[in-house]
């Protein structure tokens, strides 16, 4: 198989490709906020974001980037001595601040030893001209991806979602990157109220026709304490079964690039927050799961992808 022991185009393979050698990435929270929430844009946020701004996996922010990253790290060392990271700004927006804050949390991560590279997940309408200068400027002196949550392509769920910018915001910012030669990976949730799988296969179509180097496939979660969670109680809406999922998946990457690089195909909500589905918790039951059906299919990333995947 041209990915390794994958019928996918996985990230661990890309990396290994890219550096020679497995690369782990290490959660961070380096303090920001997001528009969307601080009231800039709403006070409410996306209605599926957790209290920690999906970075319920990081250490604390009140622990400088070097500390949290030695945290992340403790696991892994043990196992891997020599082991490279990628330092992964993951909580909240991570553009959202001064240039003198951002450039000196960047550079802190950086200048970790064992970093190769830095990974920033960001909103598409907080990547204005100095921003993009200034990871320009970093592109260009280590390795780095910028991560966007498009979540879906779909006007009517953006707007159920609360997620505060069009798709036409999210063009631009892939194309800003891009044209600076900066990677960049979309998160798509699977499941949304109110999406059939049509929908779901339409946002993929998109993706394929875009510049970007990977895809993060979410299984939506209800996370306690978010807009999402007081709507399912009120109105308990359809939640995805595993083997549904699975499928769902499959479907997805089946007419995905072969050339986009697959960062997740599960969920990963933390387990004391998580409402439902509950089937999600055994992450590795999930992802064997995917495998098999990927085997008993005869199937694999990119098989029906073709130039009418693209819209
Ligand atoms: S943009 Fe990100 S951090 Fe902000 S509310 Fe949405 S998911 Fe949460």
């Amino acid at each position: 198989m041209k990915w390794g022991n994958k019928p996918y185009y996985s990230l661990d393979f890309y990396l290994r490709q890219k550096f020679g050698q497995k690369v782990f990435k290490i959660s961070l929270d380096g303090g920001f906020t997001c528009p969307n929430r601080d009231g800039t844009i709403s006070e409410k946020g996306c209605i599926f974001c957790s209290e920690r701004g999906s970075g319920d996996f990081t250490p604390p922010s009140h622990l400088s980037i070097t500390e949290q990253f030695i945290k992340g790290r403790k696991l892994l060392e043990k196992k891997w001595p020599s082991g490279k990271y990628i330092a992964y700004f993951q909580a909240f927006t991570n553009t959202y601040a001064p240039i003198k804050e951002l450039r000196k949390k960047y550079e802190e991560a950086l200048s970790i030893p064992g970093v190769v590279g830095i990974a920033i997940a960001t909103r598409p309408d907080c990547l204005d001209n100095s921003v993009l200068d200034l990871l320009e400027e970093i592109n260009k002196k280590t390795y780095l991806w910028v991560e966007l949550g498009l979540q879906s392509i779909h006007e009517t769920t953006a707007s159920l979602i609360n997620r505060g910018y069009s798709l036409s915001c999210f063009e631009d910012a892939v194309n800003n990157l891009f044209k600076r030669k900066i990677e960049v990976v979309v998160h798509l949730i699977l499941g949304l109220p109110g999406e059939n799988k049509n929908d779901m296969l339409d946002s993929i179509k998109y993706i394929n026709n875009m510049p970007i180097q990977g895809i993060k496939l979410h299984l939506l979660h209800v996370l306690k304490n978010t807009p999402l969670h007081s709507i399912y109680k009120k109105n308990p809406f359809h939640i995805l079964e595993m083997k549904e999922y699975v499928n769902l998946v499959i479907d997805c990457l089946e007419i995905l690039s072969p050339s986009i690089v697959i960062h997740r195909i599960t969920g990963d909500g933390s387990k004391n927050i998580l409402v439902a589905p509950t089937w999600s918790k055994n992450k590795r039951a999930v992802l064997n799961e995917i495998h098999k059906t990927f085997k008993l299919r005869n199937t694999w990333q990119g098989k029906f992808f073709s130039i009418s995947c693209t819209k």
